[in-house]
């Protein structure tokens, strides 16, 4: 029978582990802060954001929230950036993406203080995953690991196949994935023959942004997949990447949108608040 790799009861155990995590810092005087900043008001953004505040509430940390007007510019959000780099009371800063069109986000994520970044997104976190240092990892990809780990699937000496190549899933994932022992493909848009690519996998990572692309064509028997995807289907109704329906009665175990990869992110974003506790010793 397929095994329905269930995120939000992984997740709660994670944040579970954490409040302790939380409790125990707090009893040795440490208290932990992020700070989360949006710009503008887009509506997903919105309810990420809120969801990120609950999130340190229920693990006993605090949020400081910083919701800016959509016509905030560049030189503003740097310099609340700075400051906030430079408070001993902030632990983590956050900055919701995507950003408006007259902002670069790669300038926002650089200007991060690496040890502050708990999105794992500025270039030094980055390049400390490639090279197996310490440093903050992308949520989504670390997730994903906890999710494969805590249901009993092995990684070492498996064929990882990983559809997506983006900075904040598909990239860190693969590094993740090798630093388990995985061996691992990076398939993009641009793969040649990738029903075959894909096929080969016995763990198949799919962040591709297409609703249902991933049909069982896609999928060897037998196979662990998980579905990184959040899209809105014809109905308008929350699917992901790969076509469920087709594809859980071909594989051994599968990750449902919603409720799989989803509830980690967050999960993990709360890991590394409390990671940047040690960080910034
Ligand atoms: P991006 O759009 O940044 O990257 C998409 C990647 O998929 C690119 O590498 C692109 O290839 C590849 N791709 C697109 N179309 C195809 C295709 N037809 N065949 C093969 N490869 C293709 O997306 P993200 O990585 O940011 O996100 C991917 C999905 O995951 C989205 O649905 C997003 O909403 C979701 N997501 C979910 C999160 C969660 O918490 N569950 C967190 C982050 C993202 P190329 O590089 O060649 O263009």
């Amino acid at each position: 029978m397929t095994q329905i790799i269930d995120g939000k009861v992984i997740s709660k155990q994670i944040k579970d582990e954490l409040k302790e995590k939380a409790a125990s810092l707090k009893s040795e005087g440490v208290s932990v802060t992020l700070a989360v900043i949006q710009v503008g008001n887009d509506p997903a953004s919105t309810v990420y954001v809120n969801n990120k505040k609950k999130g340190c509430e229920y693990i006993g940390i605090s949020s400081l929230s910083y919701e800016l007007a959509e016509k905030t510019s560049e030189e503003e959000l740097l310099s609340l950036i700075e400051e906030l780099n430079g408070r001993k009371d902030v632990n983590g800063i956050l900055v919701q993406l995507p950003l408006p069109a007259h902002i670069d986000e790669d300038k926002v994520i650089k200007a991060i203080d690496p040890v502050k970044d708990v999105d794992g997104f500025h270039p030094q976190n980055v390049g400390a995953l490639c090279i197996g240092q310490p440093g903050f990892v992308s949520c989504t990809p670390a997730g994903i690991i906890q999710l494969l780990k805590r249901s009993g699937i092995k990684i070492a000496g498996k064929e990882c196949v990983i559809l997506g190549r983006s900075n904040i899933v598909g990239k860190p994932m693969s590094l993740l994935m090798l630093k388990e022992n995985a061996t691992v493909t990076v398939a993009h848009s641009k793969t040649a023959n990738l029903e075959e690519v894909t096929k080969r996998a016995d763990i198949l990572i799919v962040a591709i942004g297409k609703p249902k692309m991933v049909t069982k064509d896609y999928v060897k028997e037998g196979a662990v997949v998980i579905d990184v995807g959040i899209n809105r289907d014809e109905n308008n109704k929350l699917c992901g990447d790969v076509d469920f329906d087709q594809v859980s009665p071909i594989c051994s175990a599968i990750t449902p949108v919603p409720g799989g990869v989803g509830p980690m992110t967050i999960a993990m974003l709360l890991n590394n608040c409390l990671e940047s506790v040690n960080l910034q010793k």
